[in-house]
């Protein structure tokens, strides 16, 4: 297995969903395989690839339920076409967003085998990685899918560390607040999950990312939301990133792994912020200043809905966190 910066399967091009309901009707579904191919272009000139490795399905019970799992696996074998979820609790896909075809299960396995092997080649180098995941993750919750998501990729990386004892800080920095992650480890003291994103009030996922909640049992005080309002620049972004950045210097973790969502960008189409693609560097820099004591580091790759921001995001992230 080659262990280098990037990690991606050209299988999670091949995955394709078509359509949702959104406001009552059917529209282009965005989250479409075009919005990475800038990014993986910028990545492959810029960076060596590391070789993606099958991972057992074992990994993807770790953080699901095992009937979500066969959920998944025996509705993408049997549809024909695209079966878009209808009823809450009926499907077990909380939205009519995320769509199910034949390569559904597939494409979001892989994208859990991406994500594992930039974690095990953090894990066995020392090195930052990045999985350019796709369909992406933090949405997926224990027992049900959504938001475009099926498996949380960021979550099973978690998993892989944490089983070895490690203490995980996750940052999820998508527009989105992750719901799916927050479920995850709601109770769990080894892993802080901290998330900036745009006010629940206001937008998706509208049921969870709000202040008040912190995590339960002995994983209370290990959730932190960070809900900002529409239209939010850099200047009050930072200000949130740094707070962010404080509590996971006090949880002082062996391990950081970034939900990296680039639909914060001004020109991205779902996300509702105003960041500008120079704000990424300053967060990228902010971001590895924090870091710079945690022994591994691994980017996850989750939303961005835009060809251009995307890429230009991922581009001043970068530059900023590696440099
Ligand atoms: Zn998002």
């Amino acid at each position: 297995m080659s262990c280098e910066f990037v990690f991606f399967s050209d299988l999670n091009v091949d995955f394709v969903p078509r359509k949702e309901i959104d406001n009552g009707k059917f529209v282009r579904n965005p989250e479409k395989p075009e919005r990475l191919t800038g990014v993986l272009g910028y990545l492959n000139k810029k960076f060596q690839s590391g070789s993606v490795v099958e991972f057992s399905e074992e990994w993807i019970l770790k953080v699901h339920t095992e009937k979500y799992f066969k959920y998944i696996v025996k509705k993408s074998q049997e549809v024909s076409g695209e079966y878009i979820p209808e009823v809450f609790f009926v499907d077990l896909i909380f939205d009519t967003g995320t769509p199910i075809n034949n390569l559904t299960y597939i494409a979001a396995k892989r994208a859990v085998d991406v994500a594992l092997s930039a974690a095990e080649c953090s894990f066995t180098s020392g090195k930052v990685t990045y999985a350019l995941t796709r369909p992406p993750g933090h949405h997926a919750m224990r027992s049900f899918g959504g938001g475009y998501c099926y498996f949380n990729n960021v979550a099973i990386a978690a998993k892989f560390f944490e089983e070895k004892g490690m203490k995980v800080a996750i940052l999820d920095v998508d527009f989105h607040h992750g719901n799916g992650t927050q479920d995850i480890f709601y109770a769990d003291p080894n892993v802080l999950y901290v998330s900036l994103h745009g006010d629940p009030k206001e937008f998706y996922p509208w049921y969870s990312g709000f202040e008040d909640e912190i995590g339960e049992g002995k994983g209370r005080g290990k959730n932190i939301n960070i809900p900002l309002p529409r239209g939010t620049d850099g200047r009050i972004y930072f200000e949130a990133l740094r707070k962010a950045l404080e509590k996971i210097q006090e949880f002082s973790p062996d391990v950081f792994l970034l939900s990296l969502g680039t639909d914060t960008h001004v020109k991205d189409p779902v996300g509702k912020f105003s960041l500008k693609s120079e704000d990424y560097k300053i967060a990228g820099r902010l971001i590895a200043d924090a870091t710079s004591k945690v022994k591994y580091k691994v980017l996850v790759h989750e939303g961005g809905y835009n060809h251009y921001s995307n890429l230009s995001a991922v581009k001043n992230f970068l530059e900023g966190f590696l440099s």
